[in-house]
């Protein structure tokens, strides 16, 4: 049977990655977090000091990616059942989440070099089919033919309750992790939608031929459900 490209875009917080990884083990499909992408070149620049205070040495970040010296790569994690981000060889999939990498993502993903050098590795991974891809622009500007794209959204206090209650429990797990903020994070989620719907490259929109889908007042199971059936009718 032929595998197709399913792309799941949405604003921040809504789920998406938990929908799109359960949906790829699923069907036997490969799941790929491309927000984990712009979130590991984050990274990268603030571990090299070139973001202050919301100001990126653009000039610094691009010449550091032209010469080769940033490669974000996924590797299976059997125990989790899911990729896990290496930034350089590292695993960093933790520090991607925490909150400093959050809020300096969007500026970072704002920048034409940094879409240009993630989303062409995107359409290398996705161009035989078989893959679950989420972010923000992926039926739009990575793959916009793919068969099926999904529009997820929900309310801004419904996304940071779910995010505060994973870094909460993240925190209460580890001591090294600081305990989050709700309206810190509900901050975080408004502005990170902001900018990146207002971005002048491959801004978040939703693509015409793509589903809508708000779920806000939906249980995970409800959702992965009602994905698994949109799945099974655009491969029919
Ligand atoms: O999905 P996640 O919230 O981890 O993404 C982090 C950030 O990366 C988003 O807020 C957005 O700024 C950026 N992003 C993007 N395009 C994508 C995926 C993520 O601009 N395809």
């Amino acid at each position: 049977m032929k595998k197709i490209v399913i792309a799941i875009d949405g604003h921040s917080s809504c789920g998406k990655s938990t929908m799109a990884k359960q949906l790829a083990k699923e069907i036997g499909y490969v799941y790929v977090d491309t927000g984990a992408m712009y979130r590991a070149v984050t990274l990268y620049a603030l571990r090299k000091g070139l973001l202050n205070n919301g100001n990126i040495d653009e000039a610094r970040l691009q010449d550091d990616i032209d010469a080769g010296l940033v490669s974000v790569s996924f590797r299976f994690n059997a125990e989790k059942g899911r990729p896990d981000t290496y930034l350089c060889g590292e695993l960093v999939e933790d520090e991607i989440r925490q909150m400093e990498v959050s809020n300096n993502v969007s500026p970072v993903a704002a920048l034409p070099f940094v879409r240009k050098f993630l989303t062409e590795q995107q359409k290398a991974m996705g161009k035989d089919g078989g893959i679950v891809m989420d972010g923000r622009d992926i039926g739009t500007a990575v793959f916009p033919n793919a068969e099926l794209k999904i529009f997820v959204t929900a309310s801004a206090e419904v996304r940071a309750q779910r995010r505060f209650d994973e870094l909460k429990a993240k925190a209460e797990a580890d001591k090294n992790t600081p305990m989050p903020v709700y309206e810190e994070v509900l901050k975080n989620v408004e502005e990170r939608d902001y900018i990146d719907s207002h971005r002048e490259v491959s801004p978040l929109r939703k693509a015409d031929d793509a589903l809508l889908l708000d779920n806000s007042h939906m249980t995970r199971e409800e959702q992965s459900q009602w994905l698994l059936e949109q799945f099974k009718k655009a491969i029919k």
